[in-house]
């Protein structure tokens, strides 16, 4: 978080990004969207005081049945979470892989979980992040009836495109990655300072400010 914040990375919401994709407003300067999936308890004891520092919002994808199940956050840390601007999304009712339900159980999981999740908490619910960032043209189709604006998978690059509001790219970042690693994954770079001096840059330097 301090690499980004330094690097002057602004971040969005997933709503914010899909506003300027279809009505062009005008994202800051090195927009950044920062999501995490399942609703762990660890995003609000960890990650929510980090970002909060430095002025960062993020996206919940929370599961409706996970919400205060034992190491998974409550109704009153979502609420608290989302009053500090962060943005609440679906990530299904149980977390299954959508691709092997029938249509009905389908259903279930994203258009339910929408409606649970609005009267749970009483946030819009705009978006739906699949579970394991599985979908199909057939599981994307009812995320878009269910009336979420995008759906969240899991891409290669950190381009986004309108054709592809259901299958918004994200970069899968885990515990165990380097700094290095990590800022590979950023298309704008600032002070290399700020990286470990014992490995050296990425060959691939990208272009430095848009
Ligand atoms: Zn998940």
């Amino acid at each position: 978080m301090r690499l980004l914040h330094d690097w002057e990375y602004t971040t969005i919401t997933i709503e914010a990004l899909v506003k300027a994709i279809q009505e062009g407003i005008t994202l800051p300067p090195r927009p950044i969207m920062i999501t995490f999936d399942d609703g762990n308890l660890d995003n609000y004891t960890n990650a929510f005081p980090v970002m909060q520092k430095y002025g960062f919002n993020g996206t919940l994808y929370v599961v409706g049945t996970y919400i205060g199940a034992p190491q998974y956050m409550n109704v009153e840390q979502i609420k608290e979470v989302a009053r500090a601007g962060w943005e609440i999304g679906s990530h299904g009712m149980t977390h299954p892989d959508l691709e092997k339900l029938d249509l009905q159980t389908q259903n279930y999981e994203i258009v339910d979980s929408r409606w649970y999740l609005e009267n749970k908490l009483g946030l819009p619910i705009l978006t739906f992040a699949y579970p394991f960032g599985v979908s199909s043209c057939g599981v994307n189709n009812i995320v878009y009836k269910a009336g979420y604006i995008a759906g969240m998978s899991i891409g290669a690059t950190p381009d986004q495109c309108k054709s592809e509001l259901y299958n918004l790219h994200r970069f899968v970042v885990k515990g165990v990655y380097g700094l290095n690693r990590f800022a590979s994954l950023l298309p704008w770079w600032g002070d290399l300072f700020f990286l470990p001096t014992e490995t050296p840059a990425p060959v691939n330097t990208p272009v430095p400010a848009q």
